[in-house]
Order: C-alpha cells, then sequence, then structure tokens
C-alpha cells in the first residue's frame, strides 16, 4: 500500500535507502532514460549481515540488466543467500509506482516470499512498504535451487 504520511524509517531501512540512492548514480540506462537502483539487505550462512546494491545496466536493446537482479547477485556470489529485504528507487515517477517487475519479484519469491519491498521516491522518500508475498496476487514459489 503506498504511504499517506511519513514514516519513520528503522536503522536498517535507512541505511537501505542509503545504499540505494548510491546504487541509482552508477546506472547506465541510455536506452530506457530510467535510472534504477537497489540495495538487498541480505544473510549469509554464519548469520553475518550485508547490504549489496545494484543498478540497472543496458548494455543494447538485447541486453539489459535490472537493478534488482544486479543486487541480488552480487549478495549471491558474496554467499549472501538470505534475502531479507530490497529497496529501490528510480528518477522516473511512472517506475516508482510500481513495486519491481514481475520478473524481478519471482526471483526473489524463489528465495524468500517474505522479503520486504520498500520503494524509495527521488526525493528519498518511502513510497511503498510492502511484503514480496503480498504484492503477487497468484504466487508461485516453489523453493529456489540457489539457497
Ligand atoms: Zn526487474
Amino acid at each position: 500500500m503506498a504511504l499517506a504520511t511519513k514514516p519513520r524509517l528503522t536503522k536498517e531501512e535507512d541505511a537501505l535507502r542509503r545504499a540505494v540512492f548510491l546504487a541509482v548514480s552508477f546506472a547506465q540506462a541510455e536506452i530506457s532514460k530510467v535510472r534504477v537502483g537497489a540495495a538487498v539487505l541480505a544473510f549469509n550462512g554464519m548469520g553475518e549481515r550485508s547490504i549489496f546494491t545494484g543498478c540497472n545496466v543496458e548494455i543494447s536493446f538485447s541486453r539489459v540488466f535490472h537493478a534488482e537482479n544486479v543486487a541480488l547477485l552480487n549478495g549471491h556470489f558474496c554467499r549472501f543467500t538470505k534475502i531479507s529485504s530490497v529497496a529501490v528507487t528510480s528518477d522516473s515517477k511512472e517506475k516508482q509506482k510500481a513495486a519491481m517487475c514481475g520478473c524481478c519479484r519471482q526471483d526473489y519469491m524463489y528465495l524468500n516470499p517474505n522479503c520486504m519491498i520498500y520503494i524509495f521516491n527521488s526525493n528519498k522518500s518511502l513510497r511503498l512498504k510492502v511484503k514480496l508475498i503480498d504484492s503477487m496476487a497468484y504466487p508461485y514459489a516453489p523453493k529456489g535451487k540457489i539457497v
């Protein structure tokens, strides 16, 4: 649900917000002209937590990487595969109305249907906070193979 009032962010949420706005500064969006950043809070097998960032990278019309997936793969590469939450922002008001694309949401569903999604407006205010499973009308979530 969209937020009508400005909620106070927890320390963790604020760390995600700071990370996602750093991430969006690296976006390469020559094709879509929409710069997107993502920050994932994840845990490894030792229970350590870390934030991994990603931005959209548009190499060609046939090779586009979404920020949410880049952040997820960054964490996965470092063996942080227990996803807790993901923050997303962009410089497009239209993109800010969406809680990630269907492909990215499905990838996160495989890892943690209870993952929290945070969408931030370009002015750094929280626009949307929703549990991933609650954003899926008819979820498909067998256990992922990469965990
Ligand atoms: Zn996506």
